[in-house]
Protein backbone atom coordinates (compact mmCIF):
# COMPACT_ATOMS: atom_id res chain seq x y z
CA UNK A 1 0.00 0.00 0.00
CA UNK A 2 1.31 3.71 -0.81
CA UNK A 3 1.20 6.25 2.00
CA UNK A 4 -1.66 8.58 1.12
CA UNK A 5 -0.42 11.48 3.29
CA UNK A 6 2.76 12.86 5.45
CA UNK A 7 2.59 12.65 9.01
CA UNK A 8 4.05 15.76 10.69
CA UNK A 9 4.52 15.66 14.50
CA UNK A 10 6.35 17.71 17.06
CA UNK A 11 7.11 16.78 20.21
CA UNK A 12 6.71 18.41 24.38
CA UNK A 13 8.75 16.87 26.63
CA UNK A 14 8.43 17.44 30.43
CA UNK A 15 11.83 16.23 32.16
CA UNK A 16 11.76 16.23 36.03
CA UNK A 17 15.25 17.47 36.92
CA UNK A 18 17.42 15.30 39.18
CA UNK A 19 17.67 17.51 41.60
CA UNK A 20 16.77 17.18 45.55
CA UNK A 21 14.98 19.70 46.35
CA UNK A 22 12.32 21.66 44.67
CA UNK A 23 12.82 24.53 42.37
CA UNK A 24 11.63 27.40 44.80
CA UNK A 25 12.01 26.12 48.08
CA UNK A 26 14.20 23.69 50.03
CA UNK A 27 11.31 20.31 49.62
CA UNK A 28 12.41 16.74 49.22
CA UNK A 29 11.66 15.82 45.52
CA UNK A 30 12.06 12.06 46.61
CA UNK A 31 9.45 10.18 45.04
CA UNK A 32 6.93 8.03 46.79
CA UNK A 33 6.97 10.04 50.09
CA UNK A 34 3.76 9.92 52.08
CA UNK A 35 0.98 12.04 50.53
CA UNK A 36 1.54 16.35 51.25
CA UNK A 37 4.55 15.48 53.30
CA UNK A 38 6.84 16.74 51.25
CA UNK A 39 5.18 20.86 51.56
CA UNK A 40 6.17 24.00 52.90
CA UNK A 41 4.15 27.24 52.72
CA UNK A 42 6.51 28.22 49.36
CA UNK A 43 4.82 25.21 47.25
CA UNK A 44 1.74 24.85 48.75
CA UNK A 45 1.09 28.56 48.04
CA UNK A 46 0.46 30.24 51.32
CA UNK A 47 -0.20 33.71 51.10
CA UNK A 48 3.59 36.22 52.12
CA UNK A 49 5.91 33.84 51.24
CA UNK A 50 8.43 34.21 48.56
CA UNK A 51 10.09 31.69 46.38
CA UNK A 52 14.17 31.64 46.00
CA UNK A 53 15.74 29.78 42.45
CA UNK A 54 17.32 26.36 43.53
CA UNK A 55 20.93 27.02 41.67
CA UNK A 56 21.33 23.54 41.32
CA UNK A 57 18.07 23.20 38.91
CA UNK A 58 19.30 25.72 37.13
CA UNK A 59 22.74 23.97 36.35
CA UNK A 60 21.36 20.94 35.11
CA UNK A 61 18.68 22.57 33.21
CA UNK A 62 21.91 23.83 31.43
CA UNK A 63 23.62 20.88 30.64
CA UNK A 64 20.31 19.80 28.82
CA UNK A 65 19.77 22.73 26.87
CA UNK A 66 23.49 22.68 26.02
CA UNK A 67 23.36 18.88 25.40
CA UNK A 68 20.54 19.57 22.78
CA UNK A 69 22.55 22.11 21.41
CA UNK A 70 20.32 24.88 22.10
CA UNK A 71 21.39 28.07 22.05
CA UNK A 72 21.71 29.74 25.95
CA UNK A 73 19.96 33.36 26.73
CA UNK A 74 22.01 35.80 28.48
CA UNK A 75 19.17 37.18 30.31
CA UNK A 76 16.56 34.54 31.11
CA UNK A 77 12.94 35.91 33.32
CA UNK A 78 10.32 34.18 35.11
CA UNK A 79 6.82 34.34 34.07
CA UNK A 80 3.13 33.65 35.51
CA UNK A 81 1.17 30.90 33.86
CA UNK A 82 -2.43 31.61 35.27
CA UNK A 83 -4.94 29.28 35.27
CA UNK A 84 -6.96 27.38 38.11
CA UNK A 85 -6.87 23.75 39.18
CA UNK A 86 -6.84 21.89 42.55
CA UNK A 87 -3.68 20.57 41.92
CA UNK A 88 -2.24 24.19 41.72
CA UNK A 89 -2.63 26.10 44.92
CA UNK A 90 -1.43 29.11 44.03
CA UNK A 91 -3.67 29.26 40.90
CA UNK A 92 -0.66 30.16 38.52
CA UNK A 93 2.60 28.40 37.73
CA UNK A 94 6.15 30.06 37.68
CA UNK A 95 7.13 29.10 33.90
CA UNK A 96 8.99 30.84 31.28
CA UNK A 97 7.39 32.65 28.67
CA UNK A 98 8.83 34.76 26.26
CA UNK A 99 12.05 34.84 26.85
CA UNK A 100 13.26 31.52 27.79
CA UNK A 101 16.89 30.18 29.11
CA UNK A 102 17.17 28.31 25.59
CA UNK A 103 16.24 27.82 22.23
CA UNK A 104 17.05 26.83 19.00
CA UNK A 105 19.13 23.47 19.26
CA UNK A 106 18.70 20.17 18.07
CA UNK A 107 18.70 16.34 18.60
CA UNK A 108 20.14 14.10 16.51
CA UNK A 109 18.37 10.69 16.24
CA UNK A 110 19.48 7.18 14.40
CA UNK A 111 17.30 6.41 11.50
CA UNK A 112 17.10 3.58 9.00
CA UNK A 113 18.60 6.51 6.25
CA UNK A 114 21.13 7.73 9.04
CA UNK A 115 21.64 10.20 11.20
CA UNK A 116 18.31 13.02 11.47
CA UNK A 117 18.60 16.56 13.13
CA UNK A 118 15.35 17.33 14.49
CA UNK A 119 14.98 20.52 15.51
CA UNK A 120 14.26 22.09 19.30
CA UNK A 121 11.98 25.38 19.01
CA UNK A 122 12.90 25.82 23.05
CA UNK A 123 13.65 24.37 26.48
CA UNK A 124 12.43 26.20 29.54
CA UNK A 125 12.29 25.57 33.21
CA UNK A 126 9.10 25.38 35.17
CA UNK A 127 8.05 24.48 38.38
CA UNK A 128 5.18 21.02 38.26
CA UNK A 129 1.61 20.97 39.69
CA UNK A 130 0.03 18.37 42.14
CA UNK A 131 -1.04 15.47 41.93
CA UNK A 132 -4.65 14.69 41.58
CA UNK A 133 -5.71 10.91 43.28
CA UNK A 134 -9.34 9.95 41.70
CA UNK A 135 -11.62 7.39 43.37
CA UNK A 136 -8.85 5.81 45.08
CA UNK A 137 -11.06 5.79 48.81
CA UNK A 138 -13.27 3.04 47.21
CA UNK A 139 -16.44 4.97 46.53
CA UNK A 140 -15.39 6.13 43.43
CA UNK A 141 -16.69 9.59 44.31
CA UNK A 142 -14.28 11.74 46.09
CA UNK A 143 -10.75 13.20 44.43
CA UNK A 144 -7.86 14.01 46.83
CA UNK A 145 -4.98 15.82 46.11
CA UNK A 146 -1.52 14.95 46.71
CA UNK A 147 0.89 18.59 46.62
CA UNK A 148 4.79 16.88 46.99
CA UNK A 149 4.90 17.17 43.17
CA UNK A 150 4.20 20.65 43.47
CA UNK A 151 6.89 23.04 42.89
CA UNK A 152 9.39 20.18 41.25
CA UNK A 153 11.68 21.42 39.02
CA UNK A 154 10.60 20.31 34.88
CA UNK A 155 12.64 21.48 31.52
CA UNK A 156 9.92 21.70 28.72
CA UNK A 157 11.59 20.88 25.69
CA UNK A 158 9.57 21.61 22.30
CA UNK A 159 10.66 20.08 19.17
CA UNK A 160 10.18 21.68 15.71
CA UNK A 161 7.48 19.44 14.25
CA UNK A 162 9.98 17.46 11.72
CA UNK A 163 8.81 13.80 13.09
CA UNK A 164 7.75 12.18 10.07
CA UNK A 165 6.00 8.93 11.65
CA UNK A 166 5.10 7.39 14.97
CA UNK A 167 8.63 5.43 14.85
CA UNK A 168 10.37 8.07 14.81
CA UNK A 169 8.26 9.75 17.68
CA UNK A 170 9.37 6.51 19.57
CA UNK A 171 13.17 7.03 18.38
CA UNK A 172 13.37 10.42 19.59
CA UNK A 173 11.93 10.09 22.80
CA UNK A 174 14.29 7.14 23.30
CA UNK A 175 17.31 9.53 22.12
CA UNK A 176 15.70 12.17 24.85
CA UNK A 177 16.00 9.77 27.49
CA UNK A 178 19.28 8.11 26.80
CA UNK A 179 20.90 11.64 26.81
CA UNK A 180 19.41 12.46 29.24
CA UNK A 181 20.04 10.04 31.50
CA UNK A 182 23.62 10.02 30.51
CA UNK A 183 24.59 13.33 31.38
CA UNK A 184 22.57 13.14 34.81
CA UNK A 185 19.94 15.79 34.79
CA UNK A 186 16.80 13.03 34.86
CA UNK A 187 16.26 9.88 35.86
CA UNK A 188 13.66 10.02 33.28
CA UNK A 189 11.37 7.25 34.67
CA UNK A 190 8.16 7.49 32.66
CA UNK A 191 6.17 5.71 35.62
CA UNK A 192 6.93 7.68 38.00
CA UNK A 193 6.44 10.89 35.89
CA UNK A 194 9.43 11.94 35.74
CA UNK A 195 9.54 12.16 31.48
CA UNK A 196 6.08 13.02 29.89
CA UNK A 197 5.04 13.56 26.77
CA UNK A 198 2.23 15.86 25.15
CA UNK A 199 2.48 14.99 20.99
CA UNK A 200 1.42 17.52 18.16
CA UNK A 201 0.22 15.69 15.45
CA UNK A 202 -1.63 16.91 11.55
CA UNK A 203 -1.28 14.94 8.36
CA UNK A 204 -0.21 16.63 4.87
CA UNK A 205 -2.61 15.15 2.43
CA UNK A 206 -1.28 15.74 -1.54
CA UNK A 207 -3.25 16.82 -3.74
CA UNK A 208 -3.60 16.11 -7.51
CA UNK A 209 -2.32 19.57 -8.46
CA UNK A 210 0.51 18.51 -6.68
CA UNK A 211 0.20 20.77 -3.67
CA UNK A 212 -0.88 19.32 -0.13
CA UNK A 213 -3.90 19.92 2.20
CA UNK A 214 -2.91 19.99 6.02
CA UNK A 215 -5.16 18.40 8.34
CA UNK A 216 -6.65 20.65 11.88
CA UNK A 217 -3.83 19.97 14.47
CA UNK A 218 -4.91 17.54 17.77
CA UNK A 219 -2.36 17.60 21.05
CA UNK A 220 -2.41 14.52 22.21
CA UNK A 221 -2.20 13.95 26.25
CA UNK A 222 -1.95 11.01 28.57
CA UNK A 223 1.06 9.20 26.75
CA UNK A 224 2.37 7.28 29.73
CA UNK A 225 5.17 5.77 28.15
CA UNK A 226 7.09 5.74 24.81
CA UNK A 227 5.53 2.76 23.38
CA UNK A 228 1.77 4.54 24.03
CA UNK A 229 3.53 7.77 22.15
CA UNK A 230 3.89 5.73 19.13
CA UNK A 231 0.92 3.74 19.29
CA UNK A 232 -1.35 6.91 19.75
CA UNK A 233 0.26 8.27 16.98
CA UNK A 234 -0.37 5.47 14.45
CA UNK A 235 -4.05 6.00 15.90
CA UNK A 236 -4.02 9.42 15.56
CA UNK A 237 -2.94 9.22 12.25
CA UNK A 238 -5.54 6.68 10.44
CA UNK A 239 -8.41 8.80 12.56
CA UNK A 240 -7.29 12.30 10.95
CA UNK A 241 -6.83 10.53 7.67
CA UNK A 242 -10.49 8.99 7.90
CA UNK A 243 -12.01 12.45 9.47
CA UNK A 244 -10.43 14.18 6.28
CA UNK A 245 -11.58 11.82 3.60
CA UNK A 246 -15.38 12.56 5.20
CA UNK A 247 -14.86 15.81 6.19
CA UNK A 248 -12.56 17.64 3.71
CA UNK A 249 -11.98 19.81 6.77
CA UNK A 250 -8.23 21.74 6.73
CA UNK A 251 -5.79 23.35 9.19
CA UNK A 252 -7.15 26.61 10.40
CA UNK A 253 -11.03 25.93 9.72
CA UNK A 254 -11.19 24.71 12.89
CA UNK A 255 -9.24 25.44 16.49
CA UNK A 256 -6.16 23.36 17.64
CA UNK A 257 -8.13 20.33 19.96
CA UNK A 258 -6.49 18.80 22.55
CA UNK A 259 -7.53 14.91 22.86
CA UNK A 260 -6.52 12.28 25.30
CA UNK A 261 -5.28 9.26 24.73
CA UNK A 262 -7.06 5.63 26.36
CA UNK A 263 -3.78 3.03 26.08
CA UNK A 264 -6.37 0.20 27.29
CA UNK A 265 -8.92 0.81 24.53
CA UNK A 266 -6.17 2.29 22.13
CA UNK A 267 -8.24 5.17 21.08
CA UNK A 268 -7.63 8.89 21.62
CA UNK A 269 -10.74 11.04 22.49
CA UNK A 270 -11.24 14.14 21.52
CA UNK A 271 -11.73 16.41 25.05
CA UNK A 272 -11.60 20.59 24.14
CA UNK A 273 -10.25 23.48 22.19
CA UNK A 274 -6.69 23.87 23.00
CA UNK A 275 -6.10 27.10 25.15
CA UNK A 276 -4.11 29.57 23.30
CA UNK A 277 -1.25 31.49 25.34
CA UNK A 278 -3.09 34.16 25.66
CA UNK A 279 -5.77 32.63 27.92
CA UNK A 280 -3.07 32.26 30.53
CA UNK A 281 -2.68 35.99 30.97
CA UNK A 282 1.11 35.33 31.23
CA UNK A 283 2.92 38.28 33.29
CA UNK A 284 6.54 38.01 34.72
CA UNK A 285 7.00 36.93 38.06
CA UNK A 286 7.29 39.53 40.47
CA UNK A 287 8.86 37.90 43.24
CA UNK A 288 12.06 35.92 41.48
CA UNK A 289 14.74 38.55 39.99
CA UNK A 290 16.10 37.47 36.71
CA UNK A 291 18.82 35.47 36.14
CA UNK A 292 22.03 36.32 33.57
CA UNK A 293 23.90 33.73 32.57
CA UNK A 294 27.74 34.18 32.38
CA UNK A 295 30.62 31.95 30.11
CA UNK A 296 31.69 30.71 33.46
CA UNK A 297 28.74 28.77 34.18
CA UNK A 298 28.24 27.84 30.42
CA UNK A 299 31.78 26.86 30.53
CA UNK A 300 31.79 24.61 33.72
CA UNK A 301 28.17 23.15 32.42
CA UNK A 302 29.69 21.98 29.08
CA UNK A 303 32.47 20.71 30.95
CA UNK A 304 30.22 17.93 32.45
CA UNK A 305 28.43 16.63 29.70
CA UNK A 306 31.17 13.98 28.73
CA UNK A 307 30.58 12.32 24.94
CA UNK A 308 26.85 12.22 23.78
CA UNK A 309 25.28 9.37 22.69
CA UNK A 310 25.22 10.60 18.89
CA UNK A 311 28.56 11.91 19.09
CA UNK A 312 29.90 7.84 20.88
CA UNK A 313 27.58 6.22 17.88
CA UNK A 314 29.14 7.86 15.13
CA UNK A 315 33.07 7.14 16.92
CA UNK A 316 31.87 4.00 17.45
CA UNK A 317 31.93 2.96 13.59
CA UNK A 318 34.81 5.43 12.59
CA UNK A 319 37.12 3.96 15.45
CA UNK A 320 36.51 0.00 15.69
CA UNK A 321 34.68 -0.46 12.35
CA UNK A 322 31.37 -1.17 13.50
CA UNK A 323 28.18 -1.11 11.51
CA UNK A 324 25.30 1.99 12.58
CA UNK A 325 23.56 -1.27 14.13
CA UNK A 326 26.29 -2.52 16.00
CA UNK A 327 27.12 0.91 17.62
CA UNK A 328 23.28 1.88 17.90
CA UNK A 329 22.99 -1.14 19.90
CA UNK A 330 26.13 -0.81 22.57
CA UNK A 331 25.24 2.96 22.91
CA UNK A 332 21.58 3.17 23.55
CA UNK A 333 22.53 0.94 26.90
CA UNK A 334 24.86 3.54 27.91
CA UNK A 335 28.73 4.69 28.78
CA UNK A 336 29.07 1.98 30.95
CA UNK A 337 28.57 -0.78 28.45
CA UNK A 338 30.45 1.26 25.97
CA UNK A 339 33.70 1.38 27.82
CA UNK A 340 33.57 -1.81 28.68
CA UNK A 341 32.80 -2.79 24.67
CA UNK A 342 36.24 -0.65 24.61
CA UNK A 343 38.34 -2.32 26.60
CA UNK A 344 37.61 -6.08 25.37
CA UNK A 345 37.88 -4.53 21.41
CA UNK A 346 41.35 -2.84 23.05
CA UNK A 347 42.62 -6.07 24.54
CA UNK A 348 41.64 -8.43 22.04
CA UNK A 349 42.20 -6.67 19.32
CA UNK A 350 39.03 -7.60 17.31
CA UNK A 351 36.72 -5.19 17.65
CA UNK A 352 33.97 -6.60 15.71
CA UNK A 353 34.33 -9.89 17.75
CA UNK A 354 34.09 -7.95 20.97
CA UNK A 355 30.75 -6.42 19.40
CA UNK A 356 28.79 -9.59 18.94
CA UNK A 357 29.92 -10.97 22.56
CA UNK A 358 29.02 -7.75 23.92
CA UNK A 359 26.27 -6.82 22.30
CA UNK A 360 24.79 -11.36 22.90
CA UNK A 361 25.97 -13.13 25.00
CA UNK A 362 27.20 -10.50 27.36
CA UNK A 363 23.80 -8.68 27.21
CA UNK A 364 21.63 -11.53 27.63
CA UNK A 365 23.37 -12.37 30.73
CA UNK A 366 22.89 -8.86 32.36
CA UNK A 367 19.05 -9.54 31.22
CA UNK A 368 18.76 -12.93 32.79
CA UNK A 369 20.48 -12.12 35.36
CA UNK A 370 19.03 -8.65 36.01
CA UNK A 371 22.31 -7.26 36.64
CA UNK A 372 23.45 -3.81 35.52
CA UNK A 373 27.06 -3.23 33.67
CA UNK A 374 28.16 -2.64 36.70
CA UNK A 375 27.63 -5.98 38.19
CA UNK A 376 28.82 -7.82 35.17
CA UNK A 377 29.89 -11.28 36.32
CA UNK A 378 32.64 -11.12 33.80
CA UNK A 379 35.73 -8.58 33.79
CA UNK A 380 36.63 -7.23 30.33
CA UNK A 381 39.77 -7.93 30.82
CA UNK A 382 38.42 -12.05 31.29
CA UNK A 383 36.00 -11.83 28.02
CA UNK A 384 39.04 -10.41 26.34
CA UNK A 385 41.22 -13.54 27.23
CA UNK A 386 38.52 -16.00 25.98
CA UNK A 387 38.24 -13.86 22.42
CA UNK A 388 42.12 -14.35 22.30
CA UNK A 389 41.92 -17.85 23.46
CA UNK A 390 39.50 -18.70 20.41
CA UNK A 391 41.50 -16.65 17.99
CA UNK A 392 44.46 -19.27 19.16
CA UNK A 393 42.76 -22.40 18.91
CA UNK A 394 40.05 -21.78 16.42
CA UNK A 395 37.73 -22.68 18.83
CA UNK A 396 34.07 -22.93 17.20
CA UNK A 397 31.09 -20.64 17.82
CA UNK A 398 29.32 -23.25 19.83
CA UNK A 399 32.41 -24.50 22.29
CA UNK A 400 33.25 -20.77 22.32
CA UNK A 401 29.40 -19.95 24.36
CA UNK A 402 30.45 -23.10 26.40
CA UNK A 403 33.53 -21.95 27.49
CA UNK A 404 31.69 -18.73 28.39
CA UNK A 405 28.82 -20.17 30.67
CA UNK A 406 31.73 -22.46 31.90
CA UNK A 407 33.70 -19.33 32.99
CA UNK A 408 30.43 -17.53 34.50
CA UNK A 409 29.61 -20.56 36.26
CA UNK A 410 32.84 -20.82 37.94
CA UNK A 411 34.45 -18.20 37.82
CA UNK A 412 38.01 -19.52 36.25
CA UNK A 413 40.10 -18.21 33.34
CA UNK A 414 39.24 -19.29 29.94
CA UNK A 415 42.13 -21.23 29.13
CA UNK A 416 40.95 -23.27 32.53
CA UNK A 417 37.71 -23.18 31.15
CA UNK A 418 39.28 -24.73 27.79
CA UNK A 419 40.92 -27.36 29.86
CA UNK A 420 38.22 -28.55 32.34
CA UNK A 421 35.91 -28.52 29.57
CA UNK A 422 38.07 -30.78 27.55
CA UNK A 423 38.59 -28.29 24.41
CA UNK A 424 42.02 -28.65 24.29
CA UNK A 425 43.98 -27.64 21.40
CA UNK A 426 45.51 -30.80 18.64
CA UNK A 427 48.64 -28.42 19.27
CA UNK A 428 51.19 -31.22 18.42
CA UNK A 429 52.15 -30.49 14.47
CA UNK A 430 53.27 -34.48 14.20
CA UNK A 431 49.93 -35.60 15.56
CA UNK A 432 47.99 -33.08 13.31
CA UNK A 433 50.32 -33.77 10.23
CA UNK A 434 48.72 -37.14 10.76
CA UNK A 435 45.18 -36.09 10.42
CA UNK A 436 45.70 -34.14 7.82
CA UNK A 437 47.55 -36.77 5.72
CA UNK A 438 44.27 -39.22 6.50
CA UNK A 439 41.78 -36.67 5.50
CA UNK A 440 43.88 -36.38 2.29
CA UNK A 441 43.60 -40.05 1.46
CA UNK A 442 39.35 -40.39 2.23
CA UNK A 443 38.62 -37.66 -0.11
CA UNK A 444 40.22 -38.76 -2.94
CA UNK A 445 37.54 -36.47 -4.80
CA UNK A 446 38.08 -33.41 -3.44
CA UNK A 447 41.65 -33.48 -3.88
CA UNK A 448 41.69 -34.33 -7.63
CA UNK A 449 39.03 -31.22 -7.99
CA UNK A 450 41.39 -29.27 -6.23
CA UNK A 451 44.11 -30.16 -8.44
CA UNK A 452 41.65 -28.94 -11.07
CA UNK A 453 41.87 -25.58 -9.81
CA UNK A 454 39.19 -25.68 -7.83
CA UNK A 455 40.22 -24.44 -4.82
CA UNK A 456 37.19 -24.24 -3.01
CA UNK A 457 37.07 -28.18 -2.69
CA UNK A 458 40.28 -28.04 -0.35
CA UNK A 459 37.76 -26.59 2.41
CA UNK A 460 36.28 -29.86 2.13
CA UNK A 461 38.96 -31.93 3.04
CA UNK A 462 39.82 -29.10 6.14
CA UNK A 463 35.79 -29.78 7.02
CA UNK A 464 37.18 -33.47 7.38
CA UNK A 465 40.29 -32.43 9.38
CA UNK A 466 38.37 -30.27 11.94
CA UNK A 467 35.33 -33.02 12.44
CA UNK A 468 38.54 -35.54 13.24
CA UNK A 469 40.18 -33.13 15.61
CA UNK A 470 36.03 -31.82 16.81
CA UNK A 471 37.51 -28.16 16.04
CA UNK A 472 40.37 -28.67 18.33
CA UNK A 473 42.89 -27.66 15.89
CA UNK A 474 44.35 -24.62 14.99
CA UNK A 475 42.95 -23.28 11.80
CA UNK A 476 45.93 -21.47 10.88
CA UNK A 477 48.33 -24.53 11.54
CA UNK A 478 45.54 -26.98 9.66
CA UNK A 479 45.42 -24.70 6.50
CA UNK A 480 49.21 -24.29 6.42
CA UNK A 481 49.82 -28.37 6.74
CA UNK A 482 47.16 -28.82 4.29
CA UNK A 483 48.35 -26.61 1.75
CA UNK A 484 51.53 -28.57 2.33
CA UNK A 485 50.15 -31.64 2.13
CA UNK A 486 47.80 -31.39 -0.97
CA UNK A 487 50.96 -29.91 -2.88
CA UNK A 488 52.55 -33.30 -2.50
CA UNK A 489 49.98 -34.86 -3.88
ZN1 LIG B 1 8.11 23.44 49.74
Amino acid sequence: MTMDYRIIIGLEVHVQLLTRTKLFCGCSTKFGLPPNSATCPVCIGMPGVLPVMNRRAFELALKAALALNCRIAAFTKWDRKNYYYPDLPKNYQISQYDLPFSHDGWLEIPTAAGPKRVGIIRAHLEEDAGKMLHDEAGGGQESKVDLNRAGTPLVEIVSQPELSSPEEARVYLEEMRLLLREIEVSDCEMQEGSLRCDANINLHVPQPDGSFVATPIVEVKNLNSIAAVERAMKYEAERQFEEFQATGKKLGEVSKATAGWDDARRVTRIQRRKEEASDYRYFPEPDLVPITVDAAALERARAGLGELPAAQRARLQTQYGLSAYDAGVLTSQGRALVAYFEEVAQRSGDAKEASNWVTNQVLSTLNERKLTIEQVPLSAAALAELLLQRKETGLNAQRAREVYAHMLETGTTAAEAIRALGFQVVADEGQLLAIVQRAIAANAKAVADYKKGKLKAADAIKGAVMRETKGMAKTEAVQRLLLQELNKV
